[in-house]
């Protein structure tokens, strides 16, 4: 979808962009294609679009995948596409805030890829919520922010890392990241853009009954970065166990969060929630 298709659809229908959905579309045709490229879609891939608008990215999934299963909030935009993409087998268009159908309706989506341009306000809760669903999908592929993207793919000690990274790479591996410049977008946003590629990892890293152990661990672990760790963990569980822990994974008794690794998290919430296995 061309630049000029788009403002005149918007035009005709009479549609004002609504600046709190995060409503900047992107029409620029190379970034349209390498986000689908990096979501490596054949007619056997399931795909979830959450905020589809008015459609640029979805016309690429329907064309490349199987399925796809887009979620919009804004009634305008789901009568056009309800126009737009009548009959077409494969897709599945419901008016609904993703975030509240997918807490609302947990479902198994391990065999789904997400690709979406998601709205920016709520990405994160919308990643974090489907990467701790029952099943989480496969990949995810995701235009937003660039200060969310790189948080996303930090590695332990960059000035990113922190709560958001440990609790998406607990599930997924980082592929990469690309910038996406504002003019692809309409309007141009105010801030920065980065389509990240995040693939589901081969094995888990902790049984399933340890992942919420495994949150609240970080989240504590993280909820003040200058303050040494020890400290803070202190606040939920016993010293001697805190300091047998510390020891087993030769961890400084001084060392803040942002020094310890996703491996270290894990192991320690092995040792502190778990069986110790
Ligand atoms: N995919 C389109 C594109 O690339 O041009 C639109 C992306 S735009 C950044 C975000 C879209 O998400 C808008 O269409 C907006 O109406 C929709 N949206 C905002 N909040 C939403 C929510 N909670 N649930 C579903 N869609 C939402």
């Amino acid at each position: 979808m061309k630049l000029t298709e788009m403002k005149q659809i918007l035009a005709s229908g009479q549609i004002q962009l609504t600046k709190s959905l995060g409503q900047n579309f992107l029409h620029d045709q190379n970034q349209l294609r390498r986000i689908a490229d990096g979501a490596e879609l054949s007619k056997s891939d399931k795909v979830l679009e959450i905020g589809p608008g008015l459609g640029p990215l979805t016309e690429l999934l329907i064309e490349r995948a199987g399925e796809v299963l887009a979620i919009e909030k804004d009634r305008r935009l789901v009568d056009f596409l309800e126009k737009r993409y009548a009959n077409t087998a494969g897709f599945t268009l419901l008016h609904q805030d993703a975030l509240e159908y997918i807490r609302r309706e947990p479902q198994d989506w391990s065999s789904w890829k997400l690709v979406a341009n998601l709205p920016y306000s709520v990405a994160s809760p919308i990643l974090v919520d489907l990467a701790q669903s029952k099943g989480c999908p496969r990949m995810m592929v995701v235009t937003l922010q660039l200060e969310v993207a790189r948080r996303l793919v930090a590695q332990t000690d960059d000035d990113d890392y922190g709560v958001l990274s440990l609790l998406i790479q607990l599930y997924y591996e980082p592929q990469g990241h690309f910038k996406i410049p504002s003019d692809c977008f309409f309007p141009a946003p105010d801030v920065d853009s980065a389509c990240v590629v995040l693939k589901r990892r081969e094995q888990p890293l902790l049984t399933s009954e340890l992942n919420d152990a495994f949150a609240r661990l970080v989240k504590l672990a993280l909820s003040q970065r200058r303050k040494m760790m020890l400290k803070l963990l202190k606040q939920n569980w016993p010293v001697e166990k805190l300091t047998a822990a510390f020891e087993e994974l030769q961890l400084s008794p001084q060392i803040r969060a942002e020094k310890v690794s996703l491996e270290q998290f894990v192991r320690l919430t092995q040792i502190l929630d778990g069986s110790s296995t």
